[in-house]
């Protein structure tokens, strides 16, 4: 199969030929339609993940079609559509057990522990806990989004921030999953305030159900934050960050209101792993600090239910799509891309 194989951290990605992956006994191998470019690739890339190790092929945000099931696979079959959260579960362990695959200790991720979907084919293992059919009718680009970004920014807004009509919500940085949470607040009935520095992804926000946008600017996290409490009339009810990082981390916290709900989407590696927060605001204020990581394939049909009613829009999210040649220069320059909207290879 053709890949995107990443031999060096950091250096520009190869398109090759790599052998097939041999399917697993409890899995399934999938021949890709689509797969997005997250920024957690771009971590991957980077080598910000312990988890990966070289050669590697990033992509964890996938859509396809089973070509092969394995012996102890009971669900699936050749010929079905599926997509898959990027926390692949064990199904089995305590965790797994109370219905939060999304945290399972044991679990394996598509691009990170083992090759991901910037391929023509991906196996993914434990298939009878972990995937999730694509409803008929679904675009593959867009059921691609699902496993990631959009799916973790839907359960970040409606179980994290439980959001509720007439919030207030101010989500910082307006990337894939941030213009997501945007989407999903704004359909559950709150005002939302969108924050980035990229004018095309201010523009995208309003499109996606921002009522207001802010340019950040220069301004350091307790300035913006004062910006943000002046415009929500006293501050959110709840806060996103989407980005990942200490600056958006701390704007965050600091601009909601009393018993308001901090919900941590984008990662935070490395040093930023010990990311300080305003704890004393915390405490006087009762506020709450969440932590966020995907769904679980269980907690699909709500979200598809959603988009099978046209309250939630993914497909209006894709910004464009690209070809598996174009998917390593994607990846290197995603965090200064300025594009609007998600970038989907279509291998
Ligand atoms: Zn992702
Ligand atoms: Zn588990």
């Amino acid at each position: 199969m053709r890949a995107v194989v990443v031999d060096e951290f950091g250096a520009t990605p190869q398109v090759r030929q790599v052998p097939d992956p041999s399917c697993p006994r409890d899995g399934v191998v999938v021949r890709v339609a689509a797969t997005g470019v997250c920024r957690s690739d771009w971590h991957a890339w980077q080598g910000h993940d312990d988890d990966v190790r070289l050669p590697h092929v990033p992509g964890h945000e996938l859509a396809g079609t089973v070509v092969e099931a394995g012996h102890d696979v009971r669900r699936w079959a050749v010929g079905d559509v599926v997509t898959v959260p990027f926390v692949m579960a064990c199904g089995a362990c305590a965790t797994c057990r109370a219905g939060d695959q999304q945290v399972c200790p044991d679990q394996t991720q598509p691009g990170f522990t083992q090759w991901g979907s910037f391929a023509e084919l991906v196996a993914l293992d434990r298939a009878d806990t972990n995937l999730v059919r694509v409803p008929p009718g679904m675009a593959p680009v867009v059921a691609a989004a699902l496993g990631c970004r959009f799916a973790t920014a839907y359960r970040a807004v409606t179980v994290h921030a439980a959001v509720r009509p007439d919030d207030q919500v101010v989500v910082l940085g307006c990337g894939g999953v941030g213009l997501s949470a945007v989407m999903v607040a704004a359909s559950a009935g709150a005002r939302v305030v969108a924050v980035d520095p990229a004018p095309a992804a201010r523009r995208a926000a309003r499109a996606a159900g921002a009522h207001l946008t802010v340019d950040p600017g220069d301004d350091p996290p307790a300035a913006l934050a004062a910006r943000l409490l002046e415009v929500t009339g006293g501050g959110a009810h709840a806060s996103l960050d989407a980005l990942g990082s200490p600056a958006t981390a701390q704007a965050g916290v600091l601009a909601l209101r009393r018993r308001g709900r901090h919900v941590q989407v984008g990662l935070l590696l490395r040093d930023d792993a010990w990311t300080a927060l305003p704890m004393g605001r915390v405490v006087g204020w009762e506020l709450s600090v969440h932590g966020s990581h995907g769904m679980a394939a269980h907690e699909y049909p709500a979200m598809l239910a959603q988009i099978a009613a046209g309250r939630l829009a993914p497909a209006s999210l894709v910004g464009r799509t690209i070809g598996l040649d174009e998917a390593a220069a994607a990846l290197a320059g995603l965090p200064t891309a300025g594009a609007a909207g998600m970038t989907v290879v279509v291998p």
